[in-house]
């Protein structure tokens, strides 16, 4: 009984190295191909992809699509973004050791762990209340000790927290928050989704001597902010 017990445990253990190593393998893949391909060139963010565990982040029945080229659904109408929307945005934050984030739009926490494996903390903050705990258990389990999370409306930012070196904004809006662009450091960099559904572009701000510039990126889709 025992030692068939055993081999059925060893079996299991044999069973989730190689789905970890299939993972590895689809990662190294993914940052090849659709990050390094496309041009991403930023050794650390590529470095943050390769580590990142996506299929953690994502729902058990979806792990086989985790390493795909797209979006993914993580429930309550939001979406995980496609692997190199979150090596854009995060190579355009220009990401140094010592800085401060602060991410409006948790989501899955996938974004906010690729970050947290560059800088020294991240402060994320999600508005739907089930995905911001479920974001907290993941990135807790996954042993993540520099994201600090908190559930609520990202609007006014984090004023206790700020500035921050860089910003991010994963949720689509019409209008930047000014409290956002009060609450950037200076040289500080902010990268947000700016518009409508149809008609959304990926935006840069930057602030150089109290004055903030911005430049237009990538032309993007991404689920709307909403308000609390
Ligand atoms: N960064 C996420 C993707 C999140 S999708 C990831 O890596 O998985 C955008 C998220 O922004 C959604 O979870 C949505 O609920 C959240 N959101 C929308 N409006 C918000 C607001 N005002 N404050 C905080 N989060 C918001």
């Amino acid at each position: 009984m025992l030692r068939s017990v055993s081999i059925i445990f060893l079996i299991f253990m044999l069973t989730q190295a190689g789905a970890q190593d299939d993972y590895t393998k689809l990662r190294e893949e993914m940052v090849t191909t659709q990050l390094q391909g496309r041009g991403i060139y930023d050794l650390e963010t590529l470095k943050a992809m390769r580590s990142v565990k996506r299929h953690e982040f994502v729902p058990r029945s979806a792990r086989h699509l985790a390493y795909t080229d797209g979006p993914l659904s993580i429930g309550h109408a939001q979406t995980i973004s496609q692997p190199y929307i979150v090596a854009y945005m995060t190579q355009e934050l220009k990401p140094k050791s010592h800085y401060r984030v602060l991410e409006i739009g948790t989501g899955s926490g996938y974004q906010a762990a690729v970050l947290a494996e560059i800088v020294d903390t991240v402060y994320t903050i999600e508005i739907v209340e089930p995905l911001g705990i479920k974001a907290k258990e993941c990135l807790d389990q996954l042993g993540y000790k520099n994201i600090v999370t908190r559930i609520g409306d990202g609007y006014q930012g984090w004023p206790d927290q700020a500035p921050f070196d860089a910003i991010i904004v994963t949720a689509g809006i019409k209008n930047v928050p000014p409290a956002l662009l009060e609450q950037l450091a200076e040289g500080g960099r902010l990268i947000i989704p700016v518009g409508t559904t149809f008609n959304m572009r990926l935006m840069l701000y930057t602030k150089k001597n109290g004055k903030i510039k911005h430049k237009e990126r990538l032309p993007v889709s991404f689920v709307p902010f909403t308000r609390g």
